[in-house]
């Protein structure tokens, strides 16, 4: 474009209230307001102008001017600016307890209670009486009767279940624990510094790979007013080799002798065996209490699969103490956690049922056949939407992930698509995080691998095929 054009070029460009008084913005100026609409077309003639003068528009700018089109373009970037950004995603990366992507998918049961909750809810008020009650009460019902402990109690995660465990039972006190157990879990939740911030003074025996009861016995020799002995499930790593571990069963033995209660954090706490699905055993939350664990805290978004809640079970005077701390109040859930927790905990009763309606646990348990049925019926709908694609169904591994069974992988059948003609493949990762739902999948071997495991099912299968075809289409 020479300067006569550009000027001729910038003469069409319409003003500001002449587009906004045309028809065809009435339906944008009704959903989003007079003043939003104003300023996206305010935006949206700068860019034109921008572009006019750098050259990008060769052709003609008239089909850029018309008010439909200039009406179009302010709706899509009103409708991208009241994005929520804390949108829906679909995972295609083989991670089932994705932390980035908010760790377990809730159930339909849990989502039904979640929307059911979001108004007025009864939340803390009995039923009955119609007095005030505990917001925790139902919660607590069904985690006696899936536990088998006396008391049980809720708050946010299970950092804070954690902490306020530690700050009840045992600020200004010693609290002995193995070395191998001093454990990070991510972010900045460190079972020292978690200590520390509780109050509680940290008693370390043992070493990293090794730690016997008479280590256990000695620091109880050396700290008579010790408050808790406390196992931290080292869920995110594994120490290999020359090792040993002293069990649940042998520490509460050793403190019933000497009148000190263990505590049991069990970060990815389990309600069902998942040795059946090609895990190795880890004890239950049940397990670990009828080992005699005073208090055992656990996670509600790992292998429990729910929302992200921090629960804590055990013996009633335990559990009431943590109740009771001034801490409770700041940490405690809320109504929408609470009741999708409830649905959630209800699903656990049976764990036929649990690995059928708790997405976390049927992705973990779907059979090999099924996921490489699904990855078929994906590689063939890819290749029907865009012919030109090269895709392949091969052997990976899918992880169980949120710092649960670190060195597991589930065997599984990856969708593996060649980079497309023109397209680097970190672009159309790019391009597909970017949708709405935004599609994640990962980068291996030069490849683009799709893991049908962690979709939810075959609706979201052909969403993911339908995201990637509108991305390449482009
Ligand atoms: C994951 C984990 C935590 C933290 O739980 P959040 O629910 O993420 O707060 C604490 N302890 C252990 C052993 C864990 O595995």
């Amino acid at each position: 474009m020479d300067d006569g054009s550009v000027a001729e070029a910038l003469r069409l460009l319409p003003k500001v209230d002449a587009l906004l008084g045309d028809a065809a913005f009435a339906p944008v100026i009704a959903a989003f307001g007079r003043a939003l609409v104003t300023e996206a077309v305010r935006a949206d003639l700068q860019d034109l102008r921008g572009g006019i003068a750098c050259g990008t528009f060769m052709e003609e700018v008239e089909p850029w001017v018309l008010p439909e089109a200039c009406a179009e373009r302010a709706r899509r970037r009103l409708e991208a600016q009241h994005r929520v950004r804390c949108g829906r995603a679909l995972n295609a990366t083989g991670v089932v307890l994705h932390t980035g992507l908010g760790r377990a998918p809730l159930s339909e049961g849990a989502r039904r209670a979640l929307v059911a909750a979001s108004g007025f809810a009864v939340v803390e008020v009995d039923r009955a009486s119609g007095q005030r009650g505990q917001r925790d009460e139902a919660v607590a019902a069904l985690l006696r009767e899936l536990t088998g402990a006396e008391a049980a109690t809720v708050v946010n995660n299970n950092a804070a279940a954690t902490l306020i465990t530690l700050a009840a039972l045992a600020a200004g006190r010693p609290v002995i624990v193995s070395r191998g157990q001093l454990v990070e879990i991510g972010g900045s939740f460190r079972i020292p510094d978690v200590m520390a911030q509780s109050g509680a003074r940290l008693v370390e025996v043992g070493t990293t790979n090794r730690t016997h009861l008479a280590d256990y016995e000695r620091a109880l020799d050396a700290h008579p007013d010790a408050a808790l002995l406390l196992r931290v499930h080292t869920s995110n790593f594994r120490v290999v080799g020359f090792t040993s571990e002293v069990s649940t069963a042998e520490l509460v033995a050793l403190g019933r002798r000497r009148g000190v209660p263990v505590m049991d954090d069990l970060g990815s706490g389990s309600f069902v065996d998942l040795a059946p699905h090609g895990l190795p055993h880890e004890p239950r939350v049940q397990d670990s209490v009828a080992a005699g664990a005073g208090v055992v805290t656990f996670s509600g978004d790992k292998l429990l699969g729910g929302p992200q809640a921090g629960l804590v079970v055990g013996q009633r005077a335990l559990v009431e103490q943590v109740r009771r701390h001034p801490l409770y109040r700041a940490l405690r859930p809320d109504k929408l956690t609470l009741a999708a927790l409830e649905a959630t905990l209800v699903a656990s009763r049976d764990p036929v049922r649990a690995c059928e309606e708790l997405p976390a646990l049927r992705m973990i348990a779907a059979p090999l056949a099924a996921l490489e049925a699904r990855a078929q019926a994906i590689a063939r709908a890819l290749v029907a939407a865009v012919p030109s694609l090269v895709v392949t169904v091969v052997e990976g591994a899918s992880k169980v992930g949120g710092g649960s069974y670190a060195v597991e992988a589930l065997p599984t059948r990856l969708v593996a698509v060649a980079p497309p003609a023109g397209w680097r493949l970190e672009v159309v990762a790019s391009r597909l995080r970017e949708r709405d739902p935004a599609v994640f999948a990962r980068i291996h071997d030069d490849r683009l691998v799709l893991d049908p495991r962690t979709l939810l099912g075959p609706d979201e299968d052909r969403e993911v095929v339908d995201a990637l075809a509108a991305v390449l289409r482009r």
